[in-house]
């Protein structure tokens, strides 16, 4: 199983890190070590100083494939999850100031705490008009909708099964709205889909 995490996949997200909006996807890896076990307690890493929060929709693939066709990419994922990408804020810019890979900061242990649940895709009315949320500590603090995505769940899976073969449990992490900022020891982050809470976690 691996994990396949698209950036700067909103354009006002992008904006915010000072980053410009890309004309193809961007997409980094995390190890399968960074789930984070049911009923786990989430710790704060000792390696940064600046942990961010991006919340994001999550897409399973159900099935093995490669150069996916953008009309049989529905045919791929059949379930929806929402998933937080923790990212090392502090350890990443370095990263990109010498121009070096993200791994250390987005690679890491428990960096990628998902929901148990995953709702069927035929749940959904519209794929393209999907909401979801991030609260912390009881303020929302990340809105989004798969409306303003630059690349929707189809063209990500047709762009990056040109380079990766997909296998049934892959899990892509479909990029965050804008709105991340910092956790602190203590703080209490709530995930959503529409109005269904679907993550709860305390920063420990
Ligand atoms: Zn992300």
């Amino acid at each position: 199983m691996k994990i396949i995490c698209i950036g700067r996949n909103y354009a006002k997200h992008a904006k915010e890190l000072g980053n410009t909006v890309p004309t193809e996807p961007v997409f980094f890896m995390k190890p399968d070590s960074a789930r984070l076990p049911k009923k786990a307690p989430f710790f704060y890493p000792n390696f940064t100083k600046d942990l961010h929060y991006e919340v994001e929709l999550v897409i399973k693939i159900n099935k093995l494939g490669k150069n996916i066709s953008k009309k049989f990419a529905p045919t791929y994922y059949d379930e929806i999850g929402l998933g937080i990408d923790f990212t090392a804020r502090d350890i990443q810019q370095e990263c990109k100031a010498k121009g070096l890979p993200w791994e250390k900061a987005k690679a890491f242990d428990y960096s990628a705490p998902m929901s148990q649940e995953f709702i069927p895709k035929t749940e959904f009315k519209n794929l393209k008009e999907i909401s979801f949320s991030l609260m912390k500590n009881n303020e929302q603090v990340q809105l989004g909708n798969t409306s303003d995505m630059l690349f929707d769940f189809d063209d990500l899976i047709v762009y990056l099964s040109q380079f990766l073969t997909l296998k049934i449990g892959d899990l892509i992490f479909t990029g965050t709205p804008a709105g991340v900022g910092p956790v602190l020891i203590g703080d209490h982050l709530e995930g959503f889909i529409g109005d269904r809470k679907m993550i709860d976690l305390k920063v420990k």
